[in-house]
């Protein structure tokens, strides 16, 4: 199989290869093979349903992403969106636009790693689509998940005098993507960092931050159980621009203390690098895939306890304000002027 492409293997060879190394998951009553999947849910809960599209050259380059992460990532954005809304992610559909050369090789990574990290999160693939493409690989990701009702998360539960927290570590991938562009590194990996400190393995962190992301969808399920949160979002294109939109929909502002903002040993000694060290990557940096969440001042205790039970470093870096404003404040009381907003697509 070695030499093989997708071109000799054909589409139904391919769906064979992937139907077979896929396990059944809960509620899976007919997986791939039938015109339409067909799954059952658990009594009182409701469906949630989220959809991702991934590029190339507009999400991922081959120079830098190898297929098996490339594979676990296609489906990490996903379960990242499930967990926002404190869901339990559950099936998946996985269509896929694939120049008709690409080596069968390739392909069984890509699938290995989806499934590696569908089998992480209790996820099922339950079917997509398989068709060529002439103009790069195109990935598309459906994913479901279910919760029961008083424990979905909205963007819209945010209340005046809420803290803002978030999990984990800011602008990790931003700043393992910035090394990459950097460096035009490719595998083997070379550490720009050096003995700045961290030496080796800190540029390797922060890059695998940006090409294998772990969504937090323990965490998620436990803040959604806990009753304490009032709103969430997932952080994908920075907690500025991403609590902008728990903002918006709830319609209160924020103030965000850029020095309460997370930041990792490897982040903290690349950042050294920039002149603007190291605001815009921790403020706007895309893909970090943590969470976001306002809960009442009363429950930072329970919230920290739960975080800890969960494994996971959580900080409240603001609070939620009735201006309809989300502002960033440094140390001295001062705003901070941040000039690039999250990502997007279309500026
Ligand atoms: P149809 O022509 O009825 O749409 P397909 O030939 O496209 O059927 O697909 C056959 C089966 O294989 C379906 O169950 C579909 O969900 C599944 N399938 C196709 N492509 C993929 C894929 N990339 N990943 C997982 N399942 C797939
Ligand atoms: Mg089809």
């Amino acid at each position: 199989m070695k030499d093989t492409t997708l071109a000799t293997l054909g589409e139904f060879g391919f769906i064979t290869r992937i139907a077979d190394s896929v396990q059944t998951g809960t509620g899976v009553i007919t997986g791939i093979g039938d015109d339409a999947a067909v799954t059952a849910f658990t009594p009182g809960m409701q469906l949630l349903s989220s959809t991702d599209m991934l590029l190339e050259d507009v999400h991922f380059r081959h120079s830098w992403h190898d297929p098996y992460r490339l594979g676990r990532k296609s489906l990490a954005a996903s379960i990242s969106d499930i967990a926002a809304m404190g869901g339990i992610p559950r099936w998946s559909l996985l269509s896929l636009a694939i120049p008709p050369q690409t080596p069968v090789a390739f392909l069984d990574e890509f699938t290995r790693g989806y499934l590696a990290m569908a089998s992480e999160h209790g996820v099922a693939l339950i079917g997509g689509d398989t068709c060529s493409s002439r103009h790069g690989l195109a990935i598309s990701v459906t994913i479901m998940g279910e919760q029961l009702p008083e424990r979905i998360l909205r963007r819209s539960g945010a209340r005046t005098g809420d803290e803002i927290w978030v999990t984990g570590t800011l602008g990790d991938a931003a700043m393992g993507l910035n090394l990459l562009e950097q460096n035009s590194v490719t595998s083997p990996l070379t550490d720009p960092l050096g003995p700045k400190g961290e030496g080796q393995g800190g540029s390797e962190y922060l890059i695998s931050r940006l090409l294998d992301p772990t969504p937090r969808t323990l965490t998620g399920i436990a803040l959604a159980e806990s009753g304490l949160v009032s709103a969430m979002i997932d952080i994908s294109d920075g907690v500025l621009a991403d609590f902008g939109h728990i903002a918006e929909l709830s319609a209160v502002g924020g103030e965000i203390r850029m020095d309460d903002l997370p930041l990792s040993a490897p982040f903290r000694a690349a950042a050294g690098q920039f002149p603007e060290f190291p605001f815009p990557f921790a403020l706007s940096g895309g893909e970090d895939y943590e969470l976001c969440f306002t809960s009442s001042p009363d429950h930072r205790k329970k919230i920290e306890l739960l975080m800890k039970k969960c494994g996971i470093g959580a900080t409240p870096v603001g609070i939620v304000t009735s201006s309809p404003e989300v502002v960033t404040l440094l140390s001295d009381g001062r705003p901070f002027q941040q000039k690039t907003p999250g990502f997007n697509h279309f500026t």
